[in-house]
């Protein structure tokens, strides 16, 4: 199957190089890329995480949290939504008939509503938690201001299926072939879940937000950047969960490294090795394809 990487809008948080580690300097703002992935069906196209949206685009304070709109203050181009993005690879979006979601954040689940025609997978208990809207930042992080389609979502169980590399796996997805995996790694959130493709060149595991840099699948000295760390540590549902999920990822990484790719939901490094382009530019029908 053929996988193409897609940037749905980057974030540019305050705290510069603090956050990406690449950014000259810490006054600037960083750039944290949102990656998605649209992956080829001989019948149909799925997406793996929506990035924001196009609605997002157009009016985000009526869509997305003033908290996070000046912390992130997201690059908000209309061209960078998965929607565009689908299009300028010469897709037809109508053919995008299936979403793969790693959670409910709103810089994952904002281009839902673009797709309104596709059946979207996500676990059951992301859903059921997002819903109760329980604590101040719960609001600002699970908008329900982005989930018309809600009542169509599938949601699933965390067992079910095969083991996957040791990694517990849901049951088989709803009209989707075994190539589509999805595995849970709580911790950032309740019902968060990494989704795994077998490409061309092997397995592809997008992690989402169980990792947010790069060097912190490290094996022997995982690090992270300081406001990488305490971004992770604001938005953590379960610590003992999260932490552990990361160490599973690290052996799996060293222990599976030649048959599959691990990567992250915004590490922008990740994204330009992957996508072989800078994660500034939309994917285009000439590149993008690993
Ligand atoms: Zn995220």
């Amino acid at each position: 199957m053929r996988i193409h990487h897609l940037n749905c809008i980057s974030s540019c948080p305050l705290g510069g190089r603090l956050m990406d580690g690449r950014s000259r300097s810490i006054l600037e703002r960083g750039e944290l890329a949102c990656h998605c992935l649209l992956v080829e069906l001989p019948d149909c196209l799925v997406l793996v995480d929506t990035g924001m949206g196009r609605r997002d685009v157009q009016d985000p304070h009526s869509r997305l949290s003033g908290f996070f709109l000046a912390l992130l203050k997201p690059d908000f181009r209309d061209e960078m939504t998965a929607f565009r993005q689908v299009e300028a690879l010469g897709f037809d979006p109508r053919d995008v008939r299936h979403i793969v979601l790693t959670h409910l954040d709103f810089d994952h689940a904002g281009g839902l509503d673009d797709f309104p025609w596709a059946t979207v997978h996500l676990m059951a208990a992301e859903r059921d938690y997002a819903v109760l809207q329980r604590t101040w930042l719960d609001r600002q992080r699970f908008r329900p201001q982005q989930w018309s389609t809600a009542q169509t979502w599938r949601c699933y169980e965390p067992a079910g299926g095969e083991r996957w590399f040791g990694f517990q796996r849901v049951r088989q997805l709803d009209g989707l072939p075994p190539e589509i995996a999805m595995i849970p790694l709580p911790g950032h959130t309740f019902g968060h879940a990494g989704i795994a493709v077998q490409g061309e060149n092997g397995w592809l595991l997008q992690a989402g937000d169980a990792y947010f840099y790069r060097e912190e699948m490290h094996a022997q000295r995982p690090h992270c950047t300081p406001g990488l760390r305490f971004y992770q540590w604001m938005m953590e549902k379960d610590r003992a969960a999260r932490l552990a999920t990361q160490q599973n990822l690290r052996a799996l990484k060293q222990d599976q490294a030649h048959q599959l790719t691990v990567c992250c939901g915004h590490d922008p490094v990740e994204f330009e090795q992957l996508s072989g382009r800078s994660a500034r530019l939309p994917a285009s029908g000439f590149v993008s394809v690993s």
